[in-house]
């Protein structure tokens, strides 16, 4: 489990403070689709470098799995990043010369395994498109190899960065639908920052940021079904 106590994050701006993230506390947990939901400027990047550990509270406690990731050491904040973490972007950051199954592969260390990403692959239903390259595959495609290449890293958390701000609203959905099986069916918590509303019902949990502060979490038992 994942746990953010009074975490609060101040840039310096010349002689101005810029307050991102204000004293937020949250839980989020494994086997979970946790969507942190905000305007923009609500400190939605903010929180997710912080858990990804590309960035540093100010102050606060970051938990995972019990290990207090704010006092991490920078080398072992990047066997954290590194070992625990996994990332997927708004415009996927596919290697254009390698085709859906390499990205794969490579970006695992799985060269010498491909079965593994071919399974990878046959998760999110895209096995049939293993020797396309990315400008072969739409943008719900690519999304679909990219969530791919996270998980076959096997990560304890996947952050994601507005995975559907490209897409419309049907393959939006599908990603979402994707995103929601892999939580529940691995043991992996799967966090996403979105501004969309309509995506967010789809969620377990939802976390709302406004102005650096959580103004409310809502917990969906049920989540809202997907087409
Ligand atoms: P969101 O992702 O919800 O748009 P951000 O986390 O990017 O919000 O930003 C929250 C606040 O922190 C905003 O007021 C933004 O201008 C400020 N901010 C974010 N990053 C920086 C930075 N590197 N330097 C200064 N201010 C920043
Ligand atoms: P190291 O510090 O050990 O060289 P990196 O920080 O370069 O490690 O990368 C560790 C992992 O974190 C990689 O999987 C990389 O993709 C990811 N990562 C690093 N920085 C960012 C970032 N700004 N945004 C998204 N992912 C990142």
């Amino acid at each position: 489990m994942l746990i953010f106590k009074n975490i609060s994050k101040t840039y310096q701006i010349g002689s101005q403070e810029v307050k991102a993230l204000e004293n937020v506390n949250f839980e989020i947990h494994k086997g979970e689709f946790t969507v942190i939901l905000g305007p923009s400027g609500s400190g939605k990047s903010t929180a997710l470098n912080i858990l990804g550990g590309m960035d540093r509270a100010s102050s606060g406690e970051f938990l995972f799995d019990n290990e207090v990731i704010t006092q991490l050491t920078d080398e072992k904040l990047s066997e954290y990043r590194r070992d625990i973490v996994g990332f997927v972007f708004q415009f996927y950051n596919l290697i254009p010369s390698l085709t859906a199954l390499e990205n794969i592969g490579i970006a695992a260390e799985l060269t010498d395994n491909l079965a593994i990403a071919e399974n990878c692959l046959e998760q999110v239903g895209l096995l049939h498109r293993r020797k396309n390259f990315p400008n072969q595959m739409s943008g719900g495609e690519m999304q679909r190899v990219s969530i791919a290449r996270a998980l076959a890293k096997k990560p304890k958390l996947l952050l994601c960065d507005e995975p559907t701000g490209a897409l419309d609203s049907a393959t939006g959905l599908k990603i979402m639908e994707i995103l929601r099986f892999s939580a529940e069916n691995s043991e992996v918590a799967v966090v996403m920052v979105t501004h969309n509303e309509e995506f967010a019902k789809l969620a377990h949990r939802i976390i709302r940021l406004h102005d650096g502060k959580v103004s409310s979490i809502e917990e969906n038992k049920t989540p809202a079904e997907l087409s």
